[in-house]
């Protein structure tokens, strides 16, 4: 009989299974290997879409994006030992973006501890940097309540990554399926309370952030990823619109309020930043991508206030005045109590024509670096000629996947968002790496959107093997690979001496020039385009964005083109 479903016992990896199924789970990326094959098979049969990667690196970025875009944990599963080990670039990389995802690994025989058991590790302590939470079920009964707390605690609070440890003895015990059904209803019945939960968001603060937005003279909104998550847009737009005050999205707050609001003060960042007197920052954190929130970046006399679900994040930055609490609760009580008494900054105002005359003269003198056509191709020409065609497809928008060092810092500032959560990018770690991963968690999160891939060959190289994944569950993403021969731009070894008895291998930027990604993706069936010209680029996003089908389109870029580190050359 079929052990989901009909046996009179269940052994572990059904009870796994079962309890993910009951905590409303429905997708899990992974790799499936010894022991954990069969907790895979398991979680099929009871309604779980498993999407099974070639490396757990990329199906752990899959599971911590999916996480970003669904709001309910990204599931990663990985075999014991280098699996785990391979899983937690996707574990660290939730940590940092503040993102719900659960690794679960299968772990070595609890009876062979330390006697060097095939793939031993101790995993709890391996996770440990990089989850918030962790739970070993050191026994089959444990597996209910471990199962539901590991997923509670993604998304309790500050989002992040937590850890499950099933050893491979655990899974394979057995018990009566009336027993597991009382165990699951027992633990389901004794979930932390507190961890479901939001905070309370007291009433008086609301006034103050109000107090402080109606007397400032140069106002700004700014808001990230956290606001994005909270799903905050439309209380946003809201604000944004009843107050006239600009706004200006970090990366991935992009589209929230789309880029090409009237009120956006994108093209305008440094002057908005610079001189904005009290900054109501949403779901954002003041680190490096805001400078810190700190001088001659921002102006020394900046009064910020700080919305945030984490309360740590407000003690760290020390703001004039914090409110913790979702964003999305937050700017709907500000709303609401500007409705009682309006105030509109208009669009006379001296500050708000300010940042409008300026982002219009900057988006102007972009529009002329734009319009001209160089072949061989820059990252400019090509990118105009993407921003036309995404911008073409109208709604729902396409999800954008972005990274690399030129292509994303390029992107960001040609590539239109007019939808939330229609940007997934390097993020706050900076990882490259990201991109196939981040393109399939779209491409399951939101079947109804086309997902196009922005990427530079490097970045593209870290999973391209991924494409194949792309291929078997045919998911609609169009990966664009800006290839201009190397990490920056091919070999760069004249603008750096390289001297001593290797100096004539390869740089250490450079790959293979005129490298056939495009050819990679046919070995598996799916459209690969060679393109070199504005025409030859049309036609491939014409008809790949049509089809709807796996595609890599490989764009021959200058390898003079880009700079070394994109923008951040002051980091290298
Ligand atoms: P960005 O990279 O867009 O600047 P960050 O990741 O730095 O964004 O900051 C996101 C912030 O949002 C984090 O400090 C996180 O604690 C916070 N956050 C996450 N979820 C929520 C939520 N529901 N409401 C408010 N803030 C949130």
């Amino acid at each position: 009989a079929d052990q989901t479903t009909a046996a009179s016992t269940v052994d572990g990896n059904t009870l796994v299974a079962m309890c993910l199924a009951r905590a409303d789970i429905d997708k899990m990326f992974g790799v499936v290997g010894i022991p954990v094959t069969s907790l895979a098979n398991r979680a099929v049969a009871l309604g779980v879409r498993f999407i099974a990667f070639h490396n757990e690196q990329s199906a752990g970025y899959a599971a911590s994006a999916y996480g970003y875009l669904t709001r309910r944990p990204g599931i990663l599963l990985t075999v014991s030992g280098p699996g785990c080990v391979h899983g937690l670039a996707g574990l660290s990389n939730a940590a940092a973006n503040a993102w719900p995802m659960v690794m679960i690994s299968g772990s070595s025989d609890q009876s062979c501890t330390g006697r060097g058991d095939f793939q031993e590790l101790d995993q709890i302590a391996a996770v440990k940097p990089f989850s918030k939470f962790s739970a070993k079920a050191t026994d089959i009964t444990k597996i209910p309540s471990s199962v539901f707390s590991v997923v509670d605690w993604a998304v309790a609070g500050r989002p992040g990554g937590t850890y499950l440890d099933l050893p491979t003895d655990v899974l394979h015990q057995t018990i009566e399926r009336s027993e597991a059904e009382k165990l699951i209803t027992l633990a389901l019945n004794s979930r932390n309370k507190d961890l479901i939960e939001k905070p309370l968001i007291s009433s008086s603060e609301i006034q103050k952030a109000v107090g402080l937005l109606r007397k400032a003279e140069r106002p700004l909104i700014v808001f990230g990823k956290g606001a994005a998550y909270a799903r905050a847009e439309n209380a946003l737009r809201k604000l944004v619109e009843s107050t006239g005050i600009p706004f200006l999205p970090t990366p991935m707050g992009k589209g929230l309020i789309s880029d090409t609001h009237e009120l956006a003060a994108t093209a305008a960042r440094s002057l908005a930043i610079g001189k904005c007197d009290v900054a109501l920052v949403v779901g954002a954190r003041l680190n490096w991508l805001l400078h810190f929130g700190e001088a001659p970046k921002w102006s020394k006399d900046v009064k910020f206030i700080l919305v945030d679900i984490s309360k740590e994040e407000i003690e760290l930055r020390n703001p004039s005045l914090g409110i913790v609490g979702d964003a999305k609760d937050v700017v709907e009580m500000i709303d609401k109590e500007i409705k009682d008494d309006p105030f509109c900054f208009g669009k006379t105002h001296p500050w708000v024509e300010a940042i409008k005359s300026k982002a219009k003269d900057n988006v102007a003198k972009m529009e002329v670096q734009l319009a001209k056509d160089v072949v061989p191709f820059n990252f400019m020409t090509p990118m105009r000629i993407i921003r036309d065609a995404i911008l073409g497809m109208g709604s729902p928008a396409p999800i954008l996947v972005s990274e690399g060092a030129n292509t994303m810092d390029v992107g960001r500032g040609v590539l239109v968002q007019t939808e939330p959560r229609t940007r997934l990018d390097a993020g706050t770690w900076g990882t490259m790496g990201v991109g196939l991963g981040y393109c399939i968690a779209a491409a399951v999160a939101s079947p109804d959107r086309l997902v196009v891939a922005v990427e530079g060959d490097s970045g593209f190289g870290f999973s391209a093997m991924e494409v194949e994944t792309l291929v078997r569950y045919q998911l609609p993403v169009v990966v664009i690979v800006f290839n201009n021969g190397g990490v920056y731009g091919g070999d760069r070894r004249n603008k750096e001496e390289i001297t001593g008895p290797h100096k004539d291998d390869p740089a250490p930027t450079s790959f293979v020039p005129g490298a056939a990604y495009h050819i990679l993706l046919k070995a598996f069936g799916g459209k690969g385009y060679l393109v070199g010209t504005p025409d030859e680029l049309k036609s491939a996003l014409d008809e790949s964005f049509s089809a709807r089908k796996p595609t890599v389109i490989n764009v021959t870029i200058d390898p003079s083109a880009g700079a070394e580190s994109g923008r951040m050359q002051h980091k290298n």
